[in-house]
């Protein structure tokens, strides 16, 4: 088969690369951003949308990469930053030769970015993808991949939200505690049976009212509505749907002292974080509570594959984790969203530092004494 795709880097001030791919046989039009390799490859899903322009697109892929290396640099994961962006109908544009062109442009960039599962995109995609690049993961654990990271994300929000309650009530404990869960998808259902086995009473709103019932039969849910689920008295509430929902109309309504969920990108802006601290209401960071997914995955890279006890011993670091951002946020009288940007940032500087310092130890020295790399 004649290779018809066409690779073009664009340059974006603050990113490492960004390349642009366009296979007209298949109706491939991809981008892949990455972001910072700092730390390791990047690592980042692959999301499938019908953006209205690559402008769009181009918009998206840069903000979920940059947030990919702040989530992975706080979780010490030791990977980058990076996502891939399909535009396009997921409905229409579907194929295995649009899926075989996308392997290939992940293989023209030789590692630097490793691809996994997002919006629109399945591990059965996925495994066209790895037929033309070995940079996929994710996949199956039949296929030696860490499988699906919904249960693991599920579980770094639980003792997350654990951590929060004994921060605000002094004890940890959910037993008793009313939470409001938005979304019982994959995440927002697993974190409800955790609540709920604790002794928890959970509402939960979902748009999938066929979802929400079969939450409310096996596991005890409490059907709530859309707009109740966000302004209802209770202790908690966990976002598990959407992004950018905490915002100058939606603030003022909480009736609560948490918020701590799986969602990515909660605040519309960052200047949200203190709208929230203004309120005194507790957030837990989103792609600090929301790691532990990418946290399972980056076990698959660890010498020796994939260990769940690896995995699940890192995930429960995130309590602590946020522990140290309260605190941090507390001292320096910031949000704790800002703190958390800060930490990322950080960590992020360091491992520049430190790469510097070891290619300058490897310099042969110069008469003078220096290495010469500045
Ligand atoms: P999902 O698609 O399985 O579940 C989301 C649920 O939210 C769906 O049931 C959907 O019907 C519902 N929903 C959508 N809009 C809603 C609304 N306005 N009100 C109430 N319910 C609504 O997704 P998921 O994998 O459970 O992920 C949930 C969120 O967590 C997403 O924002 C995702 O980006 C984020 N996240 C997920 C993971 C993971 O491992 N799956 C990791 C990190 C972050």
């Amino acid at each position: 088969m004649t290779n018809t795709l066409q690779i073009t880097d664009i340059p974006v001030p603050g990113y490492e690369r960004v390349v642009r791919g366009v296979d007209k046989a298949s109706g491939l039009h991809a981008i892949i951003a990455v972001h910072d390799t700092t730390l390791g490859p990047a690592l980042g899903g692959l999301r499938m949308w019908p953006y209205a322009s690559e402008e769009e697109a181009m918009f998206d892929v840069k903000r979920l990469s940059r947030g990919m290396t702040f989530k992975s640099a706080v979780a010490h994961t030791g990977l980058g930053g990076g996502k891939a962006v399909i535009i396009g109908d997921p409905k229409k544009l579907k194929s295995e030769a649009l899926y075989l062109a996308m392997g290939r442009l992940v293989d023209s960039l030789n590692g630097k970015y490793i691809t996994a599962e997002d919006v629109n995109t399945s591990v059965q995609d996925l495994e066209i993808i790895r037929r033309a690049t070995k940079h996929v993961t994710g996949l199956e654990r039949k296929d030696g991949g860490s499988g699906n990271p919904s249960p693991y994300t599920a579980y770094g929000v639980y003792l997350g939200m654990r951590a929060a309650l004994g921060r605000v009530f002094g004890s940890d404990s959910a037993k008793g505690k009313t939470i409001a869960i938005q979304g019982v998808g994959a995440v927002g259902s697993a974190l409800a049976k955790r609540l709920i086995d604790d002794g928890a009473k959970v509402y939960g709103a979902d748009r999938n009212n066929e979802r929400l019932q079969q939450c409310a039969k096996e596991m005890g849910v409490i059907p709530a509505t859309e707009a109740e689920i966000m302004t209802m008295k209770c202790d908690v509430f966990a976002p598990c749907a959407l992004g950018a929902i905490l915002h100058d109309d939606s603030i003022p309504k909480l009736n609560t002292p948490i918020v701590a969920g799986a969602a990515n990108n909660l605040l519309l802006e960052p200047r949200h974080g203190k709208v929230l601290d203004d309120r005194k209401i507790l957030y837990a960071p989103d792609y600090v509570i929301n790691a532990g997914g990418i946290i399972n995955v980056s076990v698959e890279f660890h010498p020796g594959g994939y260990d769940e006890k690896v995995s699940l011993g890192k995930i429960e670091r995130i309590p602590q984790a946020l522990k140290e951002l309260w605190t941090i946020a507390k001292e320096e009288r910031i949000p704790p969203s800002d703190a958390a940007d800060r930490l990322a940032e950080r960590i992020v500087a360091d491992g520049r530092g430190a790469k510097k310092a070891t290619a300058c130890a490897t310099q042969p020295r110069r008469p003078g004494g220096g290495c010469g790399c500045g």
